[in-house]
């Protein structure tokens, strides 16, 4: 199994051939890419490479991904305790669904706390409504950054629904 900074550099490395290729593609006139849509695939790329890998489900011990969060890191021990190593978390549809809506949890909860804390406190808007122009090279940079990490472990697509079918057999 790579270690997180395999992982790194792994996606890095994707990640480099890509924008070369979309670069060369663009500049030859085949599709446009236009800086904001390379800004927020790049952005959801990153966020899935260095903060949100499937690799938090060992938070609860020492993990890369969980020390990238720096002192924000002992929030996802609770995610790391409920999620088997290489289980849910490594499916290939639900498992980065799992941590987007841990964080969304983990966020509500922080805010509340905050807000009931510090009643002054101005906290910043959520912009909306999303377009999809900003969503698809979102959700496309995230799961592709999870996708690769995946694939350097052997995990298959196939990975969870093998397991549930399995379940279902016994
Ligand atoms: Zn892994």
């Amino acid at each position: 199994m790579p270690s997180g900074r395999v992982h790194n550099l792994i996606n890095i490395a994707a990640y480099s051939v890509l924008a070369a290729g979309a670069l060369y593609t663009t500049r030859a006139g085949l599709w446009v890419v236009t800086p904001t849509q390379a800004l927020n695939f790049t952005l959801a790329f990153a966020a899935g490479t260095f903060l949100l890998s499937p690799d938090l489900d060992l938070a609860e011990g020492r993990v890369d991904s969980k020390r990238h969060w720096g002192l924000l890191g002992f929030l996802w021990v609770p995610y790391g305790m409920v999620f088997s190593h290489r289980g849910l978390s490594h499916t290939w549809v639900v498992g980065p669904l799992t941590r987007l809506a841990y964080l969304a949890i983990v966020t509500v909860i922080v805010v509340g706390l905050l807000r009931y804390l510090l009643p002054g406190l101005e906290m910043p808007a959520i912009p909306q409504p999303l377009d999809t122009k900003f969503l698809i090279p979102l959700v496309a940079g995230y799961y592709l950054s999870q996708w690769l990490h995946l694939i350097a472990d052997g995990v298959r697509p196939d990975h969870g629904l093998r397991r549930s079918a399995r379940k279902r057999r016994r």
